[in-house]
């Protein structure tokens, strides 16, 4: 199906698909983890994924919540400082921290992936990012440099002059910066100032170093944004062309995140003209050659996640998509969350607590959630159908030890609706995501989430969860 062919007479879908929904990083989503969950519970996984025939391999996650300024709209875990001490003294909990899940892992655990996310990672200086590569190579077992895969998350505002090649010569070979709109007035609305050319220059050095994969972010729905101002932020990014973009969709939620009450509610886009904008991107990227990956994500064909999608390898964690294999995911700093076996664990969000624990000798776990059978069998169905766009029957009853039809008989009915709307196509064999229903990801989703009541779907008072679209 061409881009016009997927876009053309969505609009009445796009309204009556927005509502409030959960981004499913994760299932069950982190609403679900509990306080009963402690580091008995975590080590209790680890061992047993030590134990499996064949151990999956190591992932690990480094969480650095500082930051120099406050985006208005940022609901993520973050400090904003600008006591460069602070950032010292974490460093020294981080290492004690990845020192600590290193001795329950079995050594010859092939780690696969190093990814590090904030706040804002480029906070830390290349020597203080050097020395916490350095422990995790002490510590873990990699395997040849060419199979392992280095990512961060960069605050362009942050690695001016020699400090980007710096950060280039610790081997990062993935890495995502944040744009959100070039427009000097919408930037100006949000509290994030940045101009193109230090964005131009920062890609051209990761360029010059053979980084595998660019990323740009993007974000829609933001103050002051306009058609006509998005379609030139769209301009400059296809013209930069990364080799991925992340278009995310802009959640106004002041109840839930005091600094998004420093954002004029009047200055926000309306719906149509937010639809319009979203509408207007898709086609964009589109006609420019990206591949809709689904929830956000876009990337050129040759790019490792397009291909990925094709061949049916991709996977979904809590940095979005990804190309390496099944991972056991190690959470490392304050709120972050590994993935262990049949579990999730999340470490203590605020910093003194999670200092507390480390003081005490305590892995910093603070609520988790142990997968029951039910919880993995409809997570399996979630990650297929964002991960591959499908699910052959006779491939996960066998995966799963269930007959899918009967187990999902419930849901029958609300996989009928989403057919009517062309969002998936469902027969005796499989159920398969339309080429338009990619753009609905998370709404076929919501249809196997146990967990998700309809108060969830349009509570606009004290929602959940973010909208959907
Ligand atoms: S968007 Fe990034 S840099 Fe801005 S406040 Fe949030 S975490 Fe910090």
């Amino acid at each position: 199906m061409s881009a016009n062919q997927v876009l053309d007479g969505l609009e009445p879908l796009l309204k009556k698909y927005d509502v409030y929904g959960p981004r499913y990083t994760s299932y069950p989503t982190a609403l679900q983890f509990s306080d009963a969950f402690d580091q008995d519970d975590y080590l209790t996984h680890v061992v047993a994924s030590n134990d499996l025939p064949v151990p999956k391999p190591l992932s690990v996650y480094i969480h650095i919540p500082f930051c120099k300024s406050l985006c208005y709209y940022c609901g993520c875990n973050k400090i904003v400082t600008h006591k460069t001490e602070a950032a010292a003294n974490y460093l020294e909990y981080l290492v004690r921290e990845i020192d600590m899940h290193s001795q329950y892992y079995d050594g010859d655990r092939l780690l696969q992936q190093i990814h590090f996310g904030g706040g804002t990672p480029t906070y830390l200086n290349a020597r203080q990012l050097r020395e916490i590569l350095e422990v995790i190579a002490q510590r873990f077992h990699f395997g040849l440099p060419d199979s392992l895969e280095m990512g961060i998350e960069i605050d362009p505002r942050t690695v001016q002059g020699n400090a980007f090649d710096e950060l280039m010569d610790l081997g990062f070979n993935r890495i995502s910066i944040g744009i959100q709109d070039f427009d000097p007035d919408v930037q100006k609305a949000i509290n994030r100032i940045q101009d193109t050319e230090s964005i131009r220059q920062i890609m051209a050095q990761a360029r010059a170093r053979q980084v595998k994969s660019i990323s740009l972010d993007i974000i829609y729905g933001l103050p002051r944004q306009t058609r006509q101002s998005f379609n030139e932020t769209l301009d400059k990014v296809i013209e930069l062309r990364p080799d991925r973009i992340a278009l995310y969709n802009y959640a106004h939620m002041p109840q839930r995140i005091p600094s998004q009450r420093l954002i004029q509610s009047s200055e926000l886009p309306g719906a149509e003209e937010k639809m319009a904008i979203f509408l207007d991107s898709v086609h964009r990227l589109t006609e420019a050659g990206y591949l809709y990956i689904g929830m956000d994500h876009f990337a050129l064909p040759e790019d490792s996640l397009a291909l990925a999608m094709n061949n049916g390898s991709l996977q979904r964690n809590f940095q979005g998509y990804s190309t390496n294999a099944d991972c056991d995911v190690i959470g490392v700093g304050v709120s972050a969350i590994s993935r262990v076996n049949d579990s999730y664990s999340q470490n203590a969000t605020r910093l003194s607590e999670y200092r507390g624990y480390l003081d005490q000798g305590q892995f910093p776990v603070s609520k988790g959630v142990s997968l029951s059978r039910d919880d993995a069998i409809r997570g399996g169905v979630i990650h297929e159908l964002m991960c591959s766009g499908q699910i052959q029957f006779s491939e996960f009853n066998a995966r799963h030890d269930v007959f899918f039809q009967r187990y999902f008989k419930d849901e029958m009915a609300g996989i009928a609706k989403l057919a009517e709307d062309g969002l998936v196509a469902c027969d005796e064999a499989s159920l398969r995501v339309t080429d338009r229903g990619r753009l609905f990801l998370r709404n076929i989703a919501m249809t196997f989430d146990a967990y998700f009541t309809q108060s969830d779907l349009q509570n606009s008072a004290q929602p959940r969860y973010s909208k959907t679209l």
